[in-house]
């Protein structure tokens, strides 16, 4: 970990309240970092705020996140002009990526995305990768859903990959209704050995008893909440 500066070179937005935000940082090196981690915004010298890498390269590093209006700092940091130069500390937190080819489900909310999504990116660069990996992602309505098609095309390079999105506040066909945490039955977790769940606390919350009720082992369940 260490102190940094970087800037904002790109910013997309996804939908209504998400955020693509590319930056980039000189001192920044891709084989320092474990998928899953997070980078620190030091936006006052007593104030934090914690944004998981979604993706990486080179000198160059991507964060998902979601602008709460009523937030103190996420609207600023949505809004900043490309150009504006952030502090802050990376790469920080032990949610990371196992270092093993067993098979993994993710399971997220929102911007819960982004640490699954680095995860999900970092299986694939692996000499034996997975065999099986479900990503399992909820939001409330389809305007909501986001990075679809790059989710599918991660997917691909897997031999069985299980993509399902819910949405807990509509019925559209093609996604199902209601919570992530509903996934969670015997017969669909059977194949994975390893979970990996980030998003609201109650999910996580939710989802952590549910997969310890089935019988897996506590030292297989990884979990975020934000
Ligand atoms: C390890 C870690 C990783 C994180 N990664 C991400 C990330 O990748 N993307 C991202 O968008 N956020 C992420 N967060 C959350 C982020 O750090 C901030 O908490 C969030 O952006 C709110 O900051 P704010 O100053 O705008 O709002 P605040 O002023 O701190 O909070 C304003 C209100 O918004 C509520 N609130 C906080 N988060 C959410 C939310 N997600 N949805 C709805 N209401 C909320 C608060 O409870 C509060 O009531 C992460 C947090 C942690 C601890």
């Amino acid at each position: 970990m260490f102190k940094t500066r970087f800037t904002l070179t790109s910013k997309k937005q996804l939908t209504h309240d998400v955020y693509e935000l590319m930056y980039s940082c000189s001192e920044f090196q891709e084989n320092t970092m474990i998928p899953g981690q997070y980078v620190l915004f030091q936006l006052l010298p007593w104030l934090n705020r914690a944004y998981s890498i979604a993706s990486y390269r080179d000198q160059n590093f991507t964060l998902i996140i979601k602008r709460i209006p009523d937030g103190k700092w996420s609207p600023l940091i949505c809004d900043a002009p490309i150009g504006t130069i952030f502090s802050g500390m990376l790469p920080l937190g032990h949610f990371v990526l196992q270092d093993s080819s067993v098979s993994k489900c993710f399971i997220g909310t929102g911007t819960g995305f982004a640490p699954l999504y680095c995860m999900m990116n970092g299986c694939a660069k692996w000499e034996a990768i997975p065999a099986n990996i479900a990503f399992i992602f909820g939001v409330r309505e389809l305007q909501d859903v986001f990075y679809s098609s790059e989710i599918q095309e991660l997917g691909s390079q897997f031999q069985d990959f299980k993509y399902i999105t819910y949405l807990s506040r509509e019925e559209r066909d093609g996604y199902l209704r209601w919570y992530v945490t509903d996934w969670i039955t015997p017969e669909s977790i059977a194949i994975y050995q390893e979970f990996y769940l980030c998003g609201s606390p109650v999910m996580v919350k939710s989802a952590r008893e549910k997969l310890e009720a089935l019988g897996i082992e506590k030292e297989k369940i990884f979990w975020e909440q934000f």
